[in-house]
């Protein structure tokens, strides 16, 4: 430590900027003055008890790593949603730092600090378990390269403080802790904000998203997460720039999708993705799911058991959860194959391809959680009918979630009460009474499997690169390990 404090205090006086950095992040600041929004009011500084934000609010590991820049000489605040959550009396998700080190400085301050990130890096600075994501101030360019539709590709520019609050998306989001000296720090107006329960974007709302588009869903969680008013200047551009989500890569799409079905309140935000007309960018078979008979039930059934499950502290599978938004969208393709004379096995892989690939044109779901939806909608028609092959089942690596999507199915209607009973009774009993359940008469699903009451033509519009013969093939190439038999 002592070392590493030597390191840098040396490092000071040979003054190298880091590469790709503007030097500018300490003492005097020749951005400040360029900067295009710099309007703003005066800062304004509280102690925390005055908001009543308290430092044990505040993670160890976040108080240790500002405690260390501090103490290296650098300034060091909790920043974003560690802040704004502890001043609402909600618990935080994480905790982030924003500092004036650069990230090389910061690394060579801490013991276990890994820089990350080839665009911008930040540095992870470990503490046990813990990881403190702390980021350099950084500042939006006006000049910064952005594609045709006004989105910034590259925002790599050290900044000031001032800058970094800038360049943040809300003002209740752009609030600086301090919880040495206990103060937040509030340049753009977010405690106002946070006291009136408002979401207000920093600067002017439609270039914003424009520089980000994924601004917008992030309104969206915010909003349903906090129960928060949307600024109407903030709500007002998303409708006609909904679009955009288009551009963004598909990658960084999912990441933010999944913050928002993870944020304990996805039903909301579901539903107002849908208002605000975002959905079609990332979740295009929503619609579409919504629409079908027990679609809406099914989504809800899981959303809701997957709020309660983030609220109570618990994790949360994201294949489950991604498995539970296609599944009527499965069912129904399933269905219709099975009908059309296929036969059931080799119709729901074809049936999980053809969704997979439709689904994969707007949002990459990550190859891992795809493996798990394949593994989950598998094992369903195992779930179809009691009998000798549930021991098999059972033994099944991804049983558990496969059992747990089978009671949502019947919780949904789709699959009788009598069945998911008798799975129930099954797993919960010792080896003795499973022989008496096996040795019952075998139970065939009468609610019907998938189920497709009405075959109506809405569910069989806006449906780009379906059935046919591409994506025989890549059914021919599922992997059979995920295939019940
Ligand atoms: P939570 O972690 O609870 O979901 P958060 O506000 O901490 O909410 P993060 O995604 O962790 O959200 O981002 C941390 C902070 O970084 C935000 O509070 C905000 O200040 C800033 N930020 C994140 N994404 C953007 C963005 N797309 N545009 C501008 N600022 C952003
Ligand atoms: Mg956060």
């Amino acid at each position: 430590m002592i070392f590493a404090f030597f390191k840098r205090l040396l490092g000071r006086t040979a003054a190298t900027p880091q590469a790709g950095a503007n030097p500018s992040s300490r003492g005097a600041n020749p951005r400040r003055a360029r900067s295009p929004r710099s309007k703003s009011p005066a800062p304004r500084t509280w102690k925390g008890a005055e908001l009543g934000i308290r430092r044990d609010q505040i993670s160890q590991a976040a108080i240790r790593t500002c405690e260390i820049l501090q103490r290296g000489g650098f300034k060091a605040y909790v920043v974003g949603g560690g802040v704004r959550d502890s001043l609402l009396g909600l618990q935080p998700k994480d905790f982030d730092v924003a500092t004036d080190a650069t990230p090389e400085e910061v690394q060579a301050l801490f013991r276990r600090a890994r820089i990350i990130g080839r665009r911008f890096k930040i540095v992870h600075v470990m503490f046990g378990r813990e990881t403190i994501e702390t980021s350099t101030f950084r500042a939006l360019q006006t000049d910064a390269e952005t594609d045709e539709h006004g989105r910034v590709l590259r925002d790599n520019v050290y900044g000031s403080q001032h800058d970094d609050a800038l360049r943040r998306d809300f003002t209740v989001n752009a609030l600086y802790y301090d919880p040495i000296a206990d103060v937040v720090i509030d340049e753009l107006g977010g405690v106002q904000d946070l006291r009136a329960r408002v979401l207000r974007m920093i600067g002017d709302p439609a270039t914003r998203y424009r520089e980000d588009p994924v601004r917008m869903l992030r309104t969206v969680r915010f909003a349903s997460k906090l129960g928060f008013a949307v600024d109407p200047a903030t709500l007002a551009p998303i409708r006609g720039l909904a679009d955009l989500l288009e551009n963004v890569p598909s990658a960084r799409l999912f990441d933010e999708m999944l913050k928002l079905l993870e944020s304990g309140h996805a039903m909301a935000c579901l539903r107002r993705l849908r208002e605000e007309g975002l959905h079609h960018g990332v979740l295009p078979l929503l619609d579409v799911i919504l629409e079908q008979p027990h679609g809406e039930r099914f989504v809800e059934l899981a959303l809701a058991q997957t709020d309660e499950r983030v609220r109570a502290g618990k994790s949360i599978s994201p294949g489950f959860l991604f498995a539970s938004l296609l599944w009527q969208r499965v069912a129904d393709r399933w269905q219709a194959r099975r009908e059309a004379g296929e036969h059931t096995i080799p119709a729901l892989m074809q049936a999980m391809d053809t969704v997979l690939d439709e689904q994969a044109e707007k949002l990459a779901i990550q190859r891992r959680f795809i493996a798990d939806m394949r593994e989950i909608w598998g094992l369903q028609p195992r779930f179809d009918r009691t009998g000798r092959s549930a021991v098999r089942v059972l033994e099944h690596l991804r049983f558990r979630a496969g059992y747990d999507f089978m009671l949502l199915r019947v919780q949904a209607g789709e699959l009788s009460a009598e069945i998911g009973q008798w799975w129930q009774d099954f797993v919960e009993s010792d080896p003795a009474a499973r022989e008496a359940l096996l040795a019952r008469t075998p139970i065939e699903n009468r609610s019907g499997t998938p189920r497709r009451r009405r075959r109506r033509s809405s569910s069989r519009k806006s449906r780009p690169g379906e059935g046919g013969q591409d994506t025989l093939q890549s059914a021919s190439t599922a992997s059979p390990g995920h295939a019940p038999d």
